[in-house]
């Protein structure tokens, strides 16, 4: 696994510089950064195979760090570690979309298996083109050319369906308000109402073909829509 970038993001410097100089010593290229919001701008910037987050973190802990990774469409494999180690932040660590996790205090050696067996899952392709295309059902959201293909042909959405399909994408397998879709779909200043997302949502899942069984935009009663891959 050697020549492979590792981002660290610890805040305990004791455990990071012994991270630091034990990848180091087996070959990987390492970058660390001691608090959330260095954490996930230098996530952003770099280009890492494979990032270690820690939970407990100043400023932005490692579970809003990994959710807005993912959010941003990085699929970089994340390895969480926890001291806490129950099984709810495991729970929610695995939810906001990490790929393994390992709690403190553990052994190096672990540590070192757990990374190569996700180095050895992560995609060979470029992460930014996976990122690029979102599939679901039969479907194909090309968010390169901006377009929704249906085996291979562009299917026909205005600009608003078309942001509104991405934004729900992005968040597939949550619970989204209408007052959420709004103001992040149709911005803070808008004069519309949340009647304008059910709107649009629906002429949405006419052009999905699912007007009468809705598939993939669920309505959650109460609460908002979900999307389901
Ligand atoms: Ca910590």
């Amino acid at each position: 696994m050697s020549g492979k970038k590792v981002l660290i993001i610890e805040d305990e410097a004791g455990i990071r510089m012994t991270l630091e100089d034990r990848l180091v010593a087996e070959g990987y290229e390492v970058e660390s950064r001691a608090d959330g919001v260095k954490g996930e701008e230098a996530a952003v910037e770099g280009r890492f195979d494979l990032i270690l987050l820690d939970l407990m973190l100043p400023e932005r802990d490692g579970l809003a760090v990994c959710k807005n990774l993912r959010e941003a469409g990085m699929e970089t494999p994340i390895l969480m570690l926890t001291a806490r180690g129950t099984n709810l932040d495991v729970v929610i660590g695995l939810r906001q979309g990490a790929d393994d996790y390992l709690a403190k205090p553990f052994d190096t050696s672990v540590l070192l298996a757990r990374m190569e067996a996700l180095l050895r899952r992560a995609p060979k392709t470029d992460a930014a083109s996976e990122a690029s295309a979102f599939r679901f059902g039969p479907f194909v959201l090309d968010r390169t050319k901006g377009e929704l293909l249906l085996k291979n042909e562009t299917v026909p959405l205005s600009a608003q369906e078309y942001r509104l399909l991405d934004f729900l994408c992005a968040r597939a397998g949550r619970v989204i308000s209408r007052d959420q879709i709004l103001d992040e779909v149709w911005g803070y200043d808008s004069e519309t109402t949340t009647r304008t997302v059910d709107v649009h949502v629906a002429k949405l899942r006419g052009r999905l073909g699912e007007s009468e069984f809705p598939k993939h935009i669920r309505t959650i009663r109460g609460r908002g829509y979900k999307f389901v891959q």
